[in-house]
């Protein structure tokens, strides 16, 4: 169980490549935290350091009110789980596991009650006799786990530990991963590139990019309040459809117009933009941003109030729990009349739809908009203008719609 902080961290690689810039972080005791963000923005460095496999270039980090960055990693009372496992292969599991606590002569009989209790709580039991390579990949996870887990760290340290699985497999170990420190009640820090694992694990997020902290945070608030448009774009899948537009009208009554739409947004909507004078009816240009699953082309949705839009679809991607249309709004599949190449021929929507969807490829159809989830960010900034409203979050606002009147209880 331990707390931390990072204090303006740097790292500086003797290339000369930053890697990590100005990283702030107080980390609580037995938090999930997870670093997330696409290759090479820094997130394995930023654990390397904490885990002193790297040195810090500038800035401090403490752990439970110690500065440790001189501290030697065996000291710091970390275990850390790679991607790759890093078992010894002549070992058995057995001897795996116990490795780390013989260096530090631990005695036998207590290596072997942690051994076997860890082994008991990750379900390696029967194997602790094989080697790695008659394991499964899961199973070697399970035992590099296994490894940290004996040594009853303040801080466990997880890179891309389940990167080498197949996807089935991956969701499994999440929730092992989950349980397990809902279990130990320790405080584990994990990075990944996969946006779910972040989203699915982590009690908070930080968001990297270029070795930038973007936005550290609840996921459902990363979901409901990306700080800006990177964060918006890879939170959620599919990514979030976005549109270069114009806020117009008058105060009472904005609209958002991109290319020949003009969607009329909430009132409640307006009273979040935090500076309305500079875009309204300016040539301050906005970037207005709506999740694939906020766009409907259920009847009930369409008879709603909520704002449509005509478009025409060119793939559909009928996924079974749901449906993927790839559509084009007008104003683009006008441009794209005189487009010869696959490639160039850009679907700009994408609505995640109700997998009974009638919609057909090639279809033109409307799409209702539940605009009361919608972002808006600065066009040059790429930053937010909308202040948080709490009231604005889930739940979604769906169309009421009327009870059926032919259902009858089974029994009168
Ligand atoms: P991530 O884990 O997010 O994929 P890394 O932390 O591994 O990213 O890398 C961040 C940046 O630092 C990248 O540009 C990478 O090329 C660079 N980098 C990583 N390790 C080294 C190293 N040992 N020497 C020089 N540059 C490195």
């Amino acid at each position: 169980m331990a707390s931390l902080q990072l204090k303006n961290v740097y790292k500086v690689y003797p290339s000369g490549v930053t890697a990590v810039t100005d990283f702030n972080l107080d980390i609580e005791d037995k938090e999930f935290i997870v670093f997330v963000g696409p290759s090479g923005c820094g997130k394995s460095t930023t654990l390397r350091m904490i885990a002193g496999l790297e040195e810090i270039s500038a800035g401090e980090l403490w752990i439970d009110g110690e500065l440790v960055n001189n501290r030697a990693p065996k000291d710091r009372n970390i275990a850390m789980v790679f991607q790759n496992y890093a078992l010894y292969p002549h070992m058995t599991l057995y001897d795996n596991m116990a490795f780390g606590l013989k260096l530090r002569k631990v005695p036998k009989d207590i290596i072997d009650q942690k051994v076997k209790e860890a082994a008991r709580i990750l379900g390696i039991e029967q194997y602790l006799s094989r080697k790695p390579k008659a394991l499964s990949g899961g199973q070697r996870q399970r035992v590099s786990l296994g490894r940290a887990l004996v040594r009853e760290p303040k801080v466990f340290l997880l890179d891309e530990p389940l990167s080498n699985l197949d996807a089935k497999l991956r969701s499994q170990m999440r929730t092992e991963i989950t349980k397990l420190h809902n279990r130990l009640a320790t405080t584990f820090i994990y990075v990944t590139h996969d946006q779910v694992e972040a989203m699915t694990m982590g009690t908070r997020i930080v968001v990297m990019k270029d070795g930038f902290m973007q936005q550290v945070d609840t996921p459902i608030n990363l979901y409901d309040y990306p700080i800006n448009q990177f964060v918006a774009g890879f939170i959620g899948t599919p990514q979030m459809n976005f549109f270069t537009a114009k806020l117009t009208g008058t105060p009472d009554k904005v609209y958002v117009e991109f290319g020949t739409d003009k969607v009329l947004l909430p009132a409640k909507k307006v009273a979040a933009i935090k500076d309305l004078d500079a875009y309204l009816n300016t040539d301050k240009e906005v970037t207005f941003g709506i999740r694939p699953e906020d766009i409907h082309d259920e009847p009930a949705w369409l008879k709603s109030k909520n704002p449509k839009l005509t478009v025409k679809v060119d793939v559909i991607e009928a996924l079974g729990s749901e449906t993927l249309l790839y559509c084009k709004t007008m104003a683009a599949a006008h441009d794209a009349e005189s487009i010869d190449s696959i490639v160039d021929d850009v679907s700009n929507l994408v609505a995640k739809v109700d997998s009974r969807s009638y919609t057909k490829t090639g279809d033109t159809i409307e799409v209702a908009l539940d605009v009361i989830h919608c972002h808006l960010f600065d066009k040059e900034t790429e930053m937010t203008i909308l202040n948080r409203d709490l009231s604005i979050a889930a739940p979604s606002q769906l169309p009421v719609t009327e009870a059926p009147e032919t259902i009858k209880p089974i029994k009168e």
